[in-house]
């Protein structure tokens, strides 16, 4: 049965042969423009209403859904029709409200710091499955306004490129968010930013570094053997060229690894150039790695360091780091992500846990 996000306009129309023409419009704009399953579509005969959920059922099972930070924070486990998991998590800001979600039931990345990296890659979601994620959100910020998308979630949006481009598509056209609203997230996939780059709508695009050396960022993030930082640094710039829009750099601040002054300075080669934006987010902690976090002290004086060479970066908040909803903390399963096999490594100059 197909997810009710999945469906094409044309399947839609086919689902709703013998209908009057109108119906499709009615149908496409409840699913999408207000969020609504079928069943709630009023204007709708109460007969294709049954008809239509029992046709469409929802493609995200609710196995759990926590909330933290007074209410501001909730996060969603989903079981999917094959059983694999997924985390969902939606913030309430003064000015926004942003739901992360996920592109990849797990992750091939195999970023040593990040518990869906930990925990391995078990598939691709579908464009329905992403977009359904965005749709829970939307109904549940109610009466809010849902603002902001990050691709921020488990798994890697750019190695899932054509469904998630699919997605982001949906997002814009049917759903109404505005594609300033919407972030996608990379490793650092150079094939993938060089896609982007070539695409009309003007998205976000946030690149998580971590670290500005070779040397380090291949141990951290291991996709960088296959696309050094200068490969990297390259399509960043065609993407900022291209699409005219400011990059973002992520770099998770950890205790003696990659917050020295001299990191801030490696750094600051890389995003100078490029005009880029710094977030910096003190590590958050995962089952899976034993360094710690920076202290918050020296997390703000690697951003005065930062602005006093001339990079732009601002400290981001933590959210939901209680119920393991923080960046890097998702691991869809409630005891937490296996320890990877053989062991973790500790890095030259890392304080343990
Ligand atoms: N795969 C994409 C999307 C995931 S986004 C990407 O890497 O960008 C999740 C963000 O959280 C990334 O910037 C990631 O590097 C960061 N992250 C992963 N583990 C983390 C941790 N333990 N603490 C803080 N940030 C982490």
């Amino acid at each position: 049965m197909p997810a009710p996000y999945d469906l094409t306009r044309q399947e839609l129309a086919r689902l709703l042969e013998g209908e009057p023409a109108y119906r499709v419009r009615q149908v496409w704009e409840g699913l999408h423009a207000r969020a609504r399953w079928p069943e709630e579509m009023t204007e709708l005969p109460a007969g294709l209403r049954a008809s239509l959920q029992a046709a469409l059922p929802a493609a995200l099972r609710e196995v759990s859904r926590r909330t933290a930070d007074g209410g501001r924070t909730t996060k969603w486990l989903w079981s999917l029709h094959d059983e694999a998991r997924v985390e969902t998590v939606l913030m309430h800001y003064p000015d926004r409200v942003t739901v992360c979600v996920s592109t990849q039931a797990g992750c091939a990345m195999a970023c040593q710091f990040c518990a869906t990296g930990q925990a391995g890659f078990q598939r691709h979601l579908s464009e329905g499955e992403i977009v359904e994620q965005v749709a829970v959100a939307m109904r549940a910020a109610r009466p809010r306004r849902l603002s902001n998308v990050v691709f921020m979630g488990m798994g890697e949006p750019l190695a899932n490129y054509d469904r998630v481009w699919g997605a982001v598509v949906r997002l814009n056209g049917d759903m109404g968010l505005s594609a300033r609203h919407l972030t996608l997230s990379t490793v650092g996939l150079v094939p993938g930013i060089r896609r982007l780059a070539a695409e009309t709508l003007p998205v976000n695009l946030a690149v998580s570094l971590h670290a500005a050396n070779d040397t380090l960022r291949d141990e951290l993030v291991p996709i960088n053997r296959r696309y050094p930082l200068a490969a990297l640094a390259e399509a960043c710039a065609a993407y900022v060229e291209a699409s005219g829009r400011r990059l973002s750099i992520e770099w998770a601040l950890i205790d003696g690894v990659n917050d020295r002054s001299s990191d801030a300075a490696e750094l600051a080669v890389f995003a100078r150039p490029l005009g880029a934006h710094v977030n910096l987010i003190p590590l958050n902690p995962t089952p899976g790695y034993p360094v710690v976090g920076s202290p918050a002290d020296r997390v703000r004086r690697f951003r005065d360091e930062l602005r006093a060479i001339g990079v732009n970066a601002t400290i981001r908040a933590t959210r939901g780091a209680d119920i393991d909803a923080a960046c890097g903390q998702l691991a869809a399963s409630a005891a937490g992500p296996p320890v990877p096999a053989g062991g973790v490594r500790l890095l030259p100059g890392a304080r343990s846990r």
